[in-house]
Order: structure tokens, then C-alpha cells, then sequence
């Protein structure tokens, strides 16, 4: 009974996803689906339970686990564009099928439930920039997150473009933005991340991403709480957050509040466990 207690959170996430891919599989009559999104749950809660077992590398093996999965097998290998386009793709095709179902229970109706844990545990982006050495953002935020709107009209229009112009062979345009607009995040963001000494930088500014992620997280059920008759203002929380989020205070309306991506840092570094998630 205890141990069930102990990984309830892991089987939680399990269930929701096992609940999606069975759904998934019987509706679509597609057997992937119950591949797809077994392979993810599992992934995530295998993740959660070595977190739980306070394991420090539990977060990176799941990005790895899920990241690698996405970019390599359906980005690669299944030649299905995951990235924003694909999304406008597909929804424009009328089609609910790949990223618009990723897009759908990843970005636009999980983040209700789980905020922005795609961000801190499944994004091949973000899995890449995670090994670079600027963990905990050493200058103050700049005021760009414009960008990220300016990239996400733009990937809309790309994608309208090709329907309004009956571009022939969309399928391989979008095959070839994969591969393109992936290595263009990669290079950004690592550029990004050097010269500002912050990982996340392209989270922060560039992704078109956070259009969706930001006012669904807003209202996400899990997000880090504090106990504020434990916490001694030391401050050292938020030294540690790569979004700078300011955890202290328990509103929604917190400053960068809708940043944040749930790693846990910052409950790890709390001297008092004032944290919590
Ligand atoms: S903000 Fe964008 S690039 Fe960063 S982790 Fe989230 S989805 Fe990936
Ligand atoms: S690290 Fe803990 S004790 Fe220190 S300010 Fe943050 S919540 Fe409070
Ligand atoms: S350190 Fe805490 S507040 Fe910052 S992103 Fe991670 S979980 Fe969220």
C-alpha cells in the first residue's frame, strides 16, 4: 500500500497516457498510437519514479528517452514534421493525426494538467540545449519574447502559403522544414545560449512554441507551491531556476509564472523543503 502511495504520481501519468493511447488506438484503428503514446508514458513515468527514488539524472534520461524518440524515429525515420508547421500542416489538411495529435495533448490540453512538462522532460530542442553549461541564467531576462510571436505568425504563414499557392508535394516541404528549421533551432540556440550564458535563452525568446504553452500552463494543475511558514528568503530557489521564475509567491499571476518547466530544481535546492510540486 505504501509503495503504491509513494509512486502514485508516477502511475497517475501513466494511466492518463495508457488512457489516450487505448482511446487513440480503438478510435483510429491504429495500433501506432498505443505504441506511441505507451512508449512516452511509460517513458515519463519511468522518470517520475526514479525521481521519486531521488535519482539527480531522472529528468535528462526521460528527455533523452522521449527526445531522441521524437526527433529520430518520427521525425526522421517516419518522416512526420512534429514542429509547428506540421501542426499547421496537418490541421489545415483537415487531418487529426501526428502533430496535430501531439500538438493536442502535448502543447495545447496537457499543459491544463501538466504545465509545461514537455518542456523539462520530452522537447528535442531543449535536449540538446541541457548540455550546454549555462544551467542557471546569469544576466537579467531581456525583454524579446516578441520574437516568439513573430516565429509563430510566420510559421503560419509559411504553412497557409503552401495551401493558398497549391504548392505541389507539401509532404516532402514539410519533411525538408523538419530537417531545416530543426538545425536552425539548434544553431540559435546554442548561439543564444553562449553569448547570453543561458540555456534556455531560445526557450525564452525564440520558440514559437510557447504561444499555446504559455495560457494553457497558466492554469496548470501541477506547478511548484511553497510553504511560506517554512521558507527564510534566502533567495537560493530562484538562483537555481533556468526561467527565472519567481516561486516564492504561490499566485498564478507570479512573475514568469507560465515559465516555468517544472524540473524541480528549485525544490531541490531549498534548504527548508519549502517546495514542493
Ligand atoms: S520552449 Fe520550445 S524549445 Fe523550449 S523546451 Fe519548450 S517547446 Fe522546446
Ligand atoms: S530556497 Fe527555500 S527557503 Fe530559500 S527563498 Fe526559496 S523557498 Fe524560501
Ligand atoms: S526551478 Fe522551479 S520554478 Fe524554475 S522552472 Fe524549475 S520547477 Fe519551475
Amino acid at each position: 500500500m505504501n509503495v503504491l502511495k509513494k509512486y502514485s504520481g508516477p502511475l497517475i501519468m501513466l494511466a492518463v497516457f495508457e488512457s489516450v493511447a487505448v482511446t487513440l488506438w480503438l478510435t483510429k484503428d491504429n495500433l501506432f498510437y498505443l505504441f506511441n503514446f505507451s512508449y512516452i508514458g511509460c517513458s515519463i513515468a519511468l522518470g517520475l519514479a526514479l525521481y521519486t527514488r531521488k535519482y539527480k539524472h531522472a529528468r535528462r534520461i526521460v528527455q533523452l528517452l522521449v527526445g531522441l524518440y521524437m526527433l529520430l524515429y518520427l521525425g526522421l525515420l517516419s518522416r512526420e514534421n512534429m514542429q509547428i508547421e506540421g501542426f499547421w500542416y496537418y490541421l489545415f489538411s483537415g487531418v487529426f493525426e501526428a502533430a496535430t495529435i501531439h500538438y493536442a495533448v502535448a502543447k495545447i490540453f496537457g499543459p491544463l494538467l501538466f504545465g509545461r512538462g514537455w518542456c523539462g522532460y520530452a522537447c528535442w530542442t531543449a535536449m540538446i540545449l541541457d548540455l550546454l553549461p549555462y544551467k542557471r541564467p546569469a544576466a537579467h531576462r531581456k525583454n524579446w519574447s516578441f520574437i516568439r510571436c513573430v516565429m509563430f505568425l510566420l510559421s503560419f504563414i509559411f504553412v497557409a502559403s503552401l495551401f493558398i499557392l497549391n504548392i505541389a508535394d507539401k509532404e516532402s516541404i514539410m519533411f525538408w522544414s523538419f530537417l531545416v528549421g530543426n538545425l536552425l533551432y539548434y544553431a540559435v540556440g546554442i548561439l543564444l545560449a553562449v553569448t547570453l550564458k543561458d540555456n534556455r535563452a531560445f526557450c525564452k525568446y525564440i520558440c514559437p512554441v510557447t504561444v499555446f504553452l504559455k495560457p494553457m500552463s497558466y492554469y496548470s494543475l501541477m506547478r511548484v507551491k511553497i510553504d511560506e511558514e517554512k521558507c527564510i528568503s534566502c533567495g537560493k530557489c530562484k538562483k537555481v531556476c533556468p526561467m527565472n521564475v519567481d516561486m516564492t509567491d504561490n499566485a498564478r499571476t507570479r512573475v514568469n509564472g507560465t515559465e516555468c518547466i517544472l524540473c524541480a530544481e528549485c525544490v531541490e535546492n531549498c534548504p527548508r523543503q519549502a517546495l514542493k510540486i
